[in-house]
C-alpha cells in the first residue's frame, strides 16, 4: 500500500511543502520509503528521496528553499518490488518526448508479462516495481503526443492504479478503471491537488473538489482540470472495502462515504449479528478497532471502556514486514489496563484477522491482566484469500482463516468466543452495492481478465 499527492499552481508559487505535508498526512499508507518529484520549467525532473518516515527521508527546510509550482510525492510501503532506495518513487525518466515522473498506489496485475514483452524488446529495468511498466510503455510510443502515449500504457495495465503523474509541466491523476484505490481532487485559492485520501487535502487547507472516478485521468495545467477517460471497458468496479475496515484514516471520505462513519456502523452490524450478552464492557483494540468497538458499544447497550492503551510512537503492526517486528511489535506497542479487566468478561472489537499472532497476543494479554472471559469479535468477514491489488496480506497458507475452520481459529486465539462479521454485512455497513466493491481477500471474488479488453501490446 502507498500513498500519492501532488500539486500544481499556474501562479507558479511553490508547492513543495504542501507536497511534504500531504505525504505527512498519509503516511499511514506506507513508512518505508518517501520521495518527492518537481519541475523546473519543461525540461528538467528533480526529486528527493529517501527510506523511513517522511520526516527522516525528506529534508522539509531544503523542500521550503526550493522553488516549483509542480510536484508529486509518494509514501511507499512494498507490495512488489524489495525495500531499497531504487525502488522508492516517484520514479522519474526522460524519454525522448520530455520528462515524467510517476507515484504510483496499487498493485498492476499484468505487469510480469508487460515486463518480459518490453525487455525482450530491449528495455533495460531501473527497478523492480511494477511501476516502471507505465513509463516503458510510454517510451515505446515515442511517436505520439505524451498524454496519448499515457492514455494507450494505462489501457493495457490491468490491476489497481492511482496514479499522481508529472508530464511535461502537467499534473496528471488517474484511477484505474476498477477504482480499487481511492484518489481524490481539492483545491486552495489557485492551487490544484491530486491526494490518495481527503485527509492529506484538510492538511494544507485544501478543499475536497471531488473523486476522481473509476477510469479517469485529469489533467491539471495553466488551463485549468481537463478529463479524459481510459477507454477499457468493464462491467463493475472493485472499490478496495479493506480501505473502510483498516487502511484509510477515519478522517477520511472515500467516494462518499465516511471512513468514521462506516468503522462505526461494521461495530454495529457486529453488535447485531454476534453479540456477547454476557460481557461487562466493550473495548476496542487500537487504533483501527476503536471505532468499531464504539459502534458495538452503542448497539449493544454495553459500556465502552479503552483498556489497552496503545503507545502512540510505534508504528502500526500490521504494516511491519517481518514476523519478528510484527511479533516483537505486539508488545511494544499496547498495555492493558489491569483494573479495569481485572474479573470482567470483556468483548474485544479488532477490524481483522491475519495470521492470529496479534489475535492471540491480545487475547493472552487480556487474561495475563485479570479478564475472566474474552470474546473476541472482527468488523470484517474471515481474511482467507490474499489480496493482489496493494495491500500485503500474505499467502493462503500464512492467513490463518484460510487454513482453520472457527472453532479451530478460536482455539487457536485463546478466546471463549471468537466471531466475525458477514460479507453481506460489510456491503450493508459500506453502502455501496456489492457489485462496486472489492471484496476479494474475503470471498476470493476477484477481477476476472474475461469481460475486460485491451490488454494486447
Ligand atoms: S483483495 Fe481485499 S485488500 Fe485487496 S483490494 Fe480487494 S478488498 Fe482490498
Amino acid at each position: 500500500m502507498c500513498g500519492v499527492f501532488g500539486a500544481f499552481s499556474p501562479s507558479g508559487s511553490s508547492v513543495l511543502e504542501d507536497v511534504y505535508l500531504g505525504l505527512y498526512a498519509l503516511q499511514h499508507r506506507g513508512q518505508e520509503s518517501a520521495g518527492i518529484s518537481w519541475i523546473n520549467g519543461e525540461e528538467n525532473i528533480h526529486s528527493l528521496k529517501g527510506m523511513g518516515l517522511v520526516h527522516i527521508a525528506l529534508d522539509q527546510k531544503k523542500l521550503a528553499s526550493i522553488h516549483a509550482g509542480c510536484a508529486i510525492g509518494h509514501v511507499r510501503y512494498s507490495t512488489t518490488g524489495e525495500s531499497l532506495l531504487a525502488n522508492a518513487q516517484p520514479l522519474a525518466a526522460k524519454y525522448a518526448r520530455g520528462p515524467i515522473a510517476i507515484a504510483h498506489n496499487g498493485n498492476l496485475t499484468n505487469s510480469d508479462g508487460i515486463r518480459r514483452y518490453l525487455e525482450n524488446r530491449g528495455a533495460i529495468f531501473q527497478s523492480t516495481t511494477d511501476t516502471e511498466v507505465i513509463i516503458h510503455l510510454m517510451a515505446h510510443q515515442s511517436h505520439k503526443p505524451p498524454l496519448d502515449a499515457l492514455v494507450d500504457s494505462l489501457r493495457r495495465l490491468r490491476g489497481a492504479y492511482s496514479l499522481s503523474v508529472l508530464l511535461g509541466n502537467r499534473l496528471i491523476g488517474a484511477r484505474d478503471p476498477w477504482g480499487f484505490r481511492p484518489l481524490v481532487l481539492g483545491k486552495r485559492e489557485d492551487v490544484t491537488y491530486i491526494a490518495s485520501e481527503t485527509c492529506a487535502l484538510d492538511i494544507v487547507g485544501a478543499e475536497f473538489i471531488r473523486d476522481v472516478e473509476p477510469g479517469e485521468i485529469v489533467v491539471i495545467d495553466s488551463t485549468g482540470i481537463k478529463s479524459v477517460r481510459i477507454p477499457v471497458r468493464t462491467t463493475r468496479h472493485f472499490a478496495c472495502s479493506f480501505e473502510y475496515v483498516y487502511f484509510a484514516r477515519p478522517d477520511s471520505v472515500i467516494d462518499g462515504r465516511s471512513v468514521y462513519k462506516v468503522r462505526k456502523a461494521l461495530g454495529e452490524k457486529l453488535a447485531a449479528g454476534a453479540p456477547a450478552p454476557s460481557a461487562d464492557f466493550v473495548t476496542g483494540m487500537p487504533d483501527s478497532g476503536t471505532l468499531a468497538a464504539l459502534g458495538y458499544s452503542e448497539a449493544s447497550g454495553k459500556p465502552f471502556e479503552i483498556a489497552v492503551v496503545r503507545n502512540r510512537y510505534v508504528g502500526r503492526t500490521f504494516i511491519q514486514p517481518t514476523d519478528l517486528v510484527r511479533n516483537l511489535g505486539v508488545r511494544i506497542k499496547l498495555n492493558p489496563i489491569r483494573e479495569l479487566l481485572k474479573e470482567r468478561e470483556v468483548v474485544v472489537v479488532d477490524d481483522s484477522i491475519v495470521r492470529g499472532t496479534t489475535a492471540r497476543r491480545i487475547v493472552n494479554m487480556m487474561r495475563e491482566n485479570g479478564a475472566s472471559a474474552v470474546h473476541l469479535r472482527i468488523a470484517s468477514p474471515p481474511v482467507r484469500f490474499p489480496c493482489y491489488y496493494g495491500i500485503d496480506t500474505p499467502t493462503c497458507e500464512e492467513l490463518a482463516a484460510a487454513q482453520l475452520d472457527l472453532p479451530s481459529l478460536e482455539k487457536m486465539v485463546g478466546a471463549d468466543s471468537l466471531r466475525y462479521m458477514s460479507a453481506e454485512d460489510l456491503v450493508a455497513a459500506i453502502g455501496k452495492p456489492r457489485c462496486e466493491l472489492c471484496t476479494a481477500c474475503f470471498t476470493g471474488d476477484y477481477l476476472q481478465g474475461g469481460d475486460e479488453d485491451g490488454t494486447d501490446l
